[in-house]
Formats: structure tokens, sequence, C-alpha cells
């Protein structure tokens, strides 16, 4: 929601009249001085949407903020041009409303168009979080990144790697509703406060790693898709592509990192489809290049990496792990009741990348259990069990 500044608005008065914590108006800002405000000038603040209302006979400014439990001078930042004294019936006037409510509807075929118009209004409504691309997929969607938070333990969450796990992007984007809830209203989230977890880190969260791959499992090859065939005969001729883990280029792109990538090649198949072909040599397909390129400029401390489905939590790689890297996936299971196991006989994952590389925490997680794609109807248990997930990561 916009502001405009008036006489003695400073970001501390904005913060006391909306009942923001300081330190997100400061950030919903980036750009402005706060010394050198001026009158008319407009700000950000989060967590506020405002709707049109129309005066009625009888009807006192005092009363409609009353009603919506805020002071009447927040009506008179949002309106600049507002008389009280010459209030007349059927003016429209802009009235702010807290935000309490979820944008976020993950109970539906989440595809790529869906997630983005999320995150344009997660950003709009919470101008603290920036929203950045860190590159193209295949098809030449961009690949979003959320960032939250400026402390210095950098955590990292992505989703949907595989195709067909794709309830792990709303099942991710719900828990970055709900952290933005709890920041601007100042609630708790299973018992803990969010702004000491918002001071001390930064999160990033890369919500769909594999776009095309997605948007291929819902909504199917388009008829007039130069590719449409190609993928069909990669996928044995069926159109049902509920079984396609790959990018649209039949590349797993949990295969395609340079972590005993041999290995990992040996086992699997030589040529392009559903699922476990890691393509002709590491890091050739754009979207492991670019989780690739965000990692190493990003410095993780940490990163979790959310599949389906087994409710297992994957800590070690190689015995190159850290000793922490135990303890937090016991604290991961003690939250989620998903058991943790060090490895299995699988490579050249991000994960296993990760590890190797920065000797660091890294996790894969496989959330929920059944056939992939996991079904609607398991979104809320999941998110339950999940959600000591996501907030273990950020306080560990
Ligand atoms: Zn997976």
């Amino acid at each position: 929601m916009d502001i405009y500044v008036r006489p003695g608005v400073t970001f501390w008065y904005l913060s006391q009249v909306f009942s923001i914590p300081l330190r997100l108006i400061i950030d919903s800002n980036r750009n402005v001085n706060p010394q050198l405000l001026t009158i008319g000038q407009t700000l950000r603040v989060p967590g506020y949407v405002t709707y049109n209302y129309q005066i009625r006979s009888g009807d006192t400014l005092w009363q409609i903020a009353q009603r919506n439990n805020l002071p009447v001078d927040t009506l008179f930042l949002v309106n600049p041009d507002l008389n009280p004294n010459r209030l007349q019936i059927g003016q429209v006037i802009r009235v702010p409303r807290r935000v309490t409510w979820r944008f976020v509807n993950g109970k539906q075929n989440y595809d790529y168009n869906t997630m983005m118009n999320d995150l344009w209004t997660l950003v709009a409504v919470y101008p603290f979080i920036q929203m950045e691309s860190i590159g193209n997929s295949v098809l030449g969607l961009n690949i979003p990144e959320v960032v939250i938070g400026k402390g210095s333990k950098r955590v990292h969450y992505n989703a949907s790697f595989h195709a067909n796990e794709w309830i792990t992007t709303p099942i991710l984007m719900t828990f970055l509703n709900d952290y933005l809830l709890s920041l601007t209203n100042q609630n708790s989230i299973r018992g803990l406060s969010s702004l000491p977890l918002y001071i001390q880190t930064f999160l990033s969260i890369v919500p769909m790693v594999n776009p095309d791959g997605v948007n291929l499992v819902i909504n199917g090859a388009p008829q007039n898709a130069s590719w449409r065939d190609q993928v069909i005969e990669w996928n044995n001729g069926n159109s049902d592509f509920s079984n396609w883990k790959a990018n649209i280029n039949g590349v797993d792109l949990n295969d395609q990192f340079p972590a005993k990538w041999e290995e990992e090649r040996a086992r699997n198949p030589k040529t392009p489809g559903p699922r476990d072909y890691g393509g002709e040599a590491p890091l050739t397909q754009p979207e492991a290049i670019a989780m690739a390129d965000l990692t190493r400029r990003r410095d993780f401390s940490r990163v979790l990496a959310f599949h389906t489905q087994g409710e297992v939590i994957y800590w070690g790689f190689e015995n190159l792990e850290p000793p922490e890297s135990e303890t937090m996936a016991n604290e991961f299971s003690r939250v989620s009741g998903y058991q943790p196991v060090k490895t299995l006989e699988s490579y050249a994952g991000y994960k296993d990348w990760f590890i190797q590389d920065w000797r660091r925490p890294g996790f894969t997680i496989e959330i929920g259990s059944g056939t992939n794609p996991l079904p609607l109807s398991q979104f809320d248990g999941i998110y339950d069990d999940v959600l000591g997930i996501f907030l273990a990561g950020l306080y560990l």
C-alpha cells in the first residue's frame, strides 16, 4: 500500500500508526532516504491493501477508521486530498485494510502462471521482499528467486526440480505467504516469533526450478508446440505426462550436477526421457546452470531441496557433510515425523554437489507419500508436517 508523506511523517510514525515492525517499513522503502522525506512523496507500507469506500449519510472518518481498527490519521495518509470538513455523500475514499489472509491458494493445479501471479501479488503487498530472475528455462520462462531478510545466516529452499513433484511448489509458496503474514501481523508460528528469524536470516527461495516440466505435467503439450511430437516420443508415445520428472529436453535436472556425475550416468538411461537421464555432461541444461550460478553467487550456509515422495530427509553425501548435518536432520525429523537417512545410492543431485563443494549442510527432503504426482487431497497434511522443517531451517 502507498501512503503520501505529510508533515510529521517518519518511518517510525508509520510503524506506530499501522502497527508494523519498523525494520519492515525500512526494508520496504530501500531506495528512500528517511532523513530526506518530502511532502507528497509516496512510501510503501507492507501488509496492507486499500479498498474503495463510498461515503454514506451520517458517516464520519472516525467511525470509518474505527470499523477497520485503525487510527483516523491512516485515512489521511492514503487520501492526501481528504478534507474532513467537506465530506460528501457518495464520495469515494480509500480505506486501508490490514492483510490477515493468504493470497496463495496452494490447493490447485499450480502451474508457472499461477505461481508468477502469486509472486507478483506478494511482492506488491510485502515490498520488503525482493524477486529476481536467476535465468531462463529451455522454453524461455524466467526462473524467479525470492529473497527475504538481510541476516547473516544464508538459507536456501527450492522446489520442483522434478516436474511431477510440483506440489512442492505450492507447499513452499504457502510457507512463504505464512511467513510474510506472521511478520507483518507479528503473530507467532508454532510458538516462534518470526521477526527474529527475519533479522537473523537471509532466506532465498526458488519455488519452481523446472517450470517447463511442471507446465508439461499439469497442462500437457500444446497442440501447436514445435516440441510436442518430440516429448511424446520420449514419453513412449504417451501424451499423459504424469510420470515426467525431467525438463523439456528430457534431462533430469537433479542428475545434472558435477558430484560423481559419471557414476550416476553409468547406471542411468543414455537418451532423453521422462526421468533419470542426466544429459551428455554435467550442467548443460539452463535450469541446472541457473541453480549452480545462484548457489555460487549467494554463498549459502545451508540448502534444502524439496521433492516428493517418501517422508524422508537425506542429509549425507560420501561422508563430506559437516557434523551439524546430522544434528539438523534429527531436528527436521523431530518436527515433521519424517525419517532421517544418511545416503542412498544416488549421485549428481543438487544437494550432493552442494555438500561436496561447500562441505556445508545440504538436504533433499522427500515430502508426502504415495504415487507422484501426489494428489492435492494430501496438501494440508503435508503442509502440517513440513511447516516445522521450514521453520527449523531458519532457527537452527
Ligand atoms: Zn525428486
